[in-house]
C-alpha cells in the first residue's frame, strides 16, 4: 500500500514509501493500521505554500495528523493497550526529559516532534509505530471518523480551558472553519449559555446554527461589535475566540468584549498582527493564546462517547485514499461549505 507524500509545494504523490518498515517498536510503542485521516488547514498550506513560517518542506514528506486506527503490533511493556483495539493518536511527541515537559507543558516543548510537521512524516500511509502514552483507546460508541476529529477538537477544548468558561458566560467565536466551530462547541460543552460564530460564509454559518446555541453573524453584512452589543445589553461578550487566522479580525477582538473580559487567539496569524492595547487597557481585558492542546484528548474522547459533543455534522465529505490528491486539490480551492473533510484508510 502507498502513501501520501508531499514531494515539493504543488506536487503530491501516492507511491510506495516504506518508513514504517524503519520504524523500530519500542518497548512502550504500538504499531498502528491507520482507518482515517483528516484534512487539516497545515497539511493543505504546506501543500499549496511549501511550508509555514521556520517549518519549510525541504525534503518529500507524508502529510496527516488528525488520525484514528487500530492497534496490530504492542511493545513488550505495553499494558493498556492490545491487539485489535481501536484508537486514536496525539500527534506530537515531546522529549520526556525536556524543561517544558517537566512543567507539564508539553506542547510547547521546543523539541516536541508533530507529525506532518517538516522534517517529521505525517500518518497518510498504511501503518505507524507511536507511543503507548500517546495512542488513547476508542469507547466502542465512538466511529473511527469522530476519532479522527479529537485531533481538532482537542483545540477547541484546549481553548475553552484557557478561557476558564463559567456557566453562563457568553462568548464570541471569529471564524465558522473546522477549528471555530469545535472551539464553539467546546465554549457550550463547558457552560457557555450562548456562543456567536461569526464569518463571511453563510453555509458554514448555516452548519454552525445548527449545532446547538449558536446565533450566526455574517461579517460580510453585519456589523459584529453592533450585533453583539445589541444581543448583550450593550455589554458585551465574557471570551472572544478568535479563531479566523485574519489579521483584519484579530484588529477587532476588544470591540465586542465586556469588561474584565478574556481573548483567546487560537488562529494561526501567519505574520505579526496588531491590535489596540488602549482597548484591552480599558477593559482590563486577559489575552490568552493557544499551542496546539496539552492533556486532553481522554477528555475528548469521553465528550465524544457520552454525547456531550457531536463532531460529525462537521464531518462534511469523506475521500477514499486512491482519490486523496484530488481531496487535496479539492481542499485547496477553500471550497464553500465544506468544513472537515476526510480521507478513509482500505482495510
Ligand atoms: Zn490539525
Amino acid at each position: 500500500m502507498k502513501s501520501l507524500v508531499l514531494e515539493e509545494r504543488l506536487k503530491l504523490s501516492l507511491r510506495d514509501f516504506p518508513i514504517e518498515r524503519e520504524e523500530a517498536l519500542g518497548v512502550r510503542d504500538v504499531r498502528i493500521k491507520l482507518h482515517t485521516v483528516g484534512i487539516c488547514g497545515s497539511d493543505v498550506h504546506y501543500y499549496t505554500h511549501g511550508g509555514a513560517g521556520p517549518f519549510q518542506v525541504k525534503a518529500p514528506m507524508i502529510l496527516g495528523h488528525e488520525a484514528s486506527g487500530i492497534v496490530v503490533e504492542t511493545g513488550a511493556e505495553v499494558t493498556s493497550l492490545k491487539l485489535g483495539d481501536r484508537v486514536c493518536m496525539e500527534p506530537g511527541i515531546p522529549d520526556p526529559n525536556s524543561r517544558a515537559t517537566r512543567m507539564g507543558l508539553y506542547n510547547v516543548d521546543p523539541a516536541v516532534r508533530f507529525w506532518a510537521t517538516p522534517p517529521i512524516h505525517g500518518v497518510l500511509r498504511p501503518s505507524v509505530v507511536h507511543p503507548e502514552n500517546f495512542t488513547f483507546k476508542l469507547p466502542d460508541n465512538v466511529s473511527f471518523a469522530e476519532a479522527a476529529m479529537v485531533e481538532p477538537l482537542a483545540v477547541g477544548v484546549h481553548a475553552a480551558t484557557k478561557a476558564q468558561v463559567k456557566p453562563g458566560d457568553i462568548a464570541l467565536v471569529m471564524g465558522a472553519g473546522p477549528i471555530g466551530l469545535v472551539t464553539a462547541l467546546s465554549a457550550l460543552a463547558a457552560g457557555c449559555a450562548r456562543v456567536f460564530v461569526s464569518d463571511v460564509d453563510d453555509t458554514k454559518l448555516e452548519l454552525a446554527a445548527k449545532l446547538g446555541a449558536i446565533t450566526p453573524i455574517n461579517v460580510a453584512r453585519q456589523d459584529l461589535a453592533r450585533e453583539i452589543l445589541a444581543a448583550t445589553d450593550g455589554w458585551g461578550v465574557e471570551i472572544v475566540f478568535e479563531c479566523s487566522g485574519s489579521p483584519r479580525a484579530a484588529e477587532g477582538v476588544f470591540d465586542p468584549l465586556c469588561p474584565a473580559g478574556r481573548v483567546v487567539f487560537v488562529g494561526v496569524q501567519m505574520r505579526g498582527i496588531n491590535y489596540d492595547v488602549g482597548k484591552a487597557m480599558v477593559r482590563e481585558a486577559r489575552v490568552e493564546h493557544v499551542f496546539r492542546y496539552a492533556h486532553v484528548f481522554p477528555r475528548c474522547v469521553a465528550m465524544l462517547s457520552s454525547g456531550a459533543i457531536d463532531v460529525k455534522p462537521l464531518i462534511t465529505r469523506t475521500f477514499d485514499f486512491e482519490d486523496s490528491v484530488r481531496a487535496f486539490e479539492i481542499a485547496a480551492s477553500a471550497p464553500k461549505g465544506e468544513v472537515k473533510m476526510q480521507i478513509a484508510l482500505p482495510q
